[in-house]
């Protein structure tokens, strides 16, 4: 019951404090039994406690209508407020950016065989360092190791937890409290980061650069060795390219200096690619193969750029120079967890039929992918996308071109398909297609594109036909 004086200082209409309901009355309500189910009832409590104190601050204030105050009404409050906090932070999106292995939104997507494997390991016990013929201790690095050298015509490999953490382990463990050579054009920065003279610092070694920034000469290495040299090392320019008048010295010759001082040669690749690329009309790169033929003691490289399996760092290379690092302390702390090892193995397994890998890698799929059926997509999907964005918007199909990412070939690029998004009428385009942007980022599966040249665009090489469904059910009305 309301007594009129209690009501004095309320304003007309408004709930006061003493209106809410107590906790319990809440729990007991019908809907509360299901909650209590689904989350738990420290956490149900805790949610109905917080909502309880922002209703009673604005009874207090006096900005509190009757409606809120209701139990039915808090419940479902709260309702909302937990199903909110139970959404996963990582999330599904559309990369219509049109960089395939785009870095921030987790490079290389794997094939069904990794992730059956990755599952597996996730759900069962596993040999992981467990030698099944003797039931003694194993080394988990055997798992892929064969393989690896199969792969790469290297002696012996290990595997860490990234390529950068690869480079930090193989310079302290060889070249620690010493010089390493390395040319001045590829003193490389990765995003996020990565820069080779940062790494080299921290592992312990001292850098000694060599050339000019466009020019490095195989007379420039040579002067550079000295008592206190450990290794010469060459990095891949991953994400520039030096053009014009320039000169670097390969592989090859790199590794005859090397050796003819008793030094090894060490090559970071990067990207690191186990095939041919231009088989595939795609542009060439050094293999890993090629690296070691040429002459390189060790070769590094990522497990989640062109391999397209999980991150990871490979280093392959000479038998006595892994067994140093597999030694090495860091390489304790750097190691890969089970998951890694797991999605890796049947990824390296896809290389033996590289008859079938077109197909079934599904970083290479995306690469080869023919301009032809990204054109249709693009033809099926353009009138949901234009519905969606509104009449405010003209959507074309547009030819454009993809990049491979995460720094593989930086200059070449993938004739591609997809849809040009442009603001209709007068005024400057960009605020209008940062606006349709964060729409599109607003979906329950966010559609990440690009927008350049006053237009937002949507490259839809990796929109491939099992997503196709997915895609347009959440653009069947106007985003706005
Ligand atoms: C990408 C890259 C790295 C870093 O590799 P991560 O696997 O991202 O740690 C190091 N060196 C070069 C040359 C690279 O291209």
């Amino acid at each position: 019951m309301r007594s009129p004086a209690s009501d004095a200082g309320q304003p007309q209409g408004m709930a006061r404090p003493a209106d809410l309901p107590a906790l319990d009355r809440v729990l007991a309500l019908d809907g509360a039994e299901a909650l209590l189910q689904a989350y738990g009832r420290s956490q149900v409590v805790a949610a109905l406690r917080r909502e309880l104190d922002t209703l009673r601050a604005e009874a207090v204030a006096g900005t509190l209508g009757h409606t809120r105050a209701e139990p039915a009404s808090i419940l479902h409050a709260v309702t909302g407020a937990l199903r909110q906090a139970a959404e996963p932070r990582l999330r599904a999106v559309f990369n219509l950016t049109g960089t395939v292995l785009h870095t921030n939104l987790g490079r290389a997507l794997l094939p069904d065989e990794a992730v059956n494997a990755v599952v597996r390991a996730l759900t069962t016990p596993a040999n992981l360092e467990f030698d099944l013929a003797t039931g003694a201790r194993g080394d988990r690095d055997d798992l892929v190791e064969d393989l690896l050298c199969e792969l790469t015509g290297a002696e012996a490999a290990t595997v860490v937890n990234n390529n950068a953490a690869a480079v930090l382990l193989m310079l302290n463990a060889l070249a620690d409290r010493r010089e390493v050579v390395v040319s001045r054009g590829e003193l490389v920065e990765i995003g996020g980061a990565f820069r080779i003279p940062d790494i080299m610092k921290r592992a312990g070694a001292r850098l000694v650069e060599v050339g000019t920034t466009n020019r490095t000469h195989a007379a420039d290495y040579d002067n550079a060795i000295g008592a206190r040299t450990a290794m010469l090392m060459k990095v891949h320019c991953s994400n520039y390219a030096v053009t014009g008048f320039t000169k670097s010295v390969s592989v090859a010759e790199v590794a005859a200096m090397a050796h003819a001082r008793g030094l090894p040669a060490t090559v970071d690749l990067g990207s690191g690619t186990l095939i041919d690329l231009t088989q595939y009309g795609l542009p060439r790169e050094d293999t890993v193969r090629e690296t070691i033929a040429a002459g390189a003691d060790l070769v590094t490289f990522s497990g989640d750029k062109l391999l397209g399996g999980p991150q990871a760092g490979l280093l392959v290379g000479r038998a006595d120079l892994i067994r140093k690092i597999k030694k090495n302390p860091l390489k304790r702390a750097l190691r890969v967890g089970k998951l890694t090892l797991a999605a890796l193995e049947p990824v390296l397994t896809l290389y033996r039929a590289p008859e079938h890998l077109a197909e079934r890698l599904t970083t290479l799929r995306l690469l080869t992918r023919p301009q032809r059926l990204i054109q249709e997509t693009a033809e099926r999907v353009r009138a949901s996308v234009q519905l969606a964005a509104g009449p405010g918007f003209g959507v074309e199909i547009a030819a454009m071109f993809s990049q491979i990412g995460s720094g593989a070939l930086p200059v070449d690029q993938l004739p591609s398909a997809g849809l040009a998004i442009r603001h209709l009428g007068p005024g400057r385009p960009g605020r209008h297609l940062e606006r349709l942007q964060a729409q599109l980022r607003g979906l329950p599966r966010p559609v990440i594109g690009r927008v350049e040249s006053d237009a937002l665009w949507l490259d839809l090489r990796c929109l491939e036909a099992r997503d196709e469904t997915a895609f347009l059910a959440q653009l069947a009305e106007p985003l706005a």
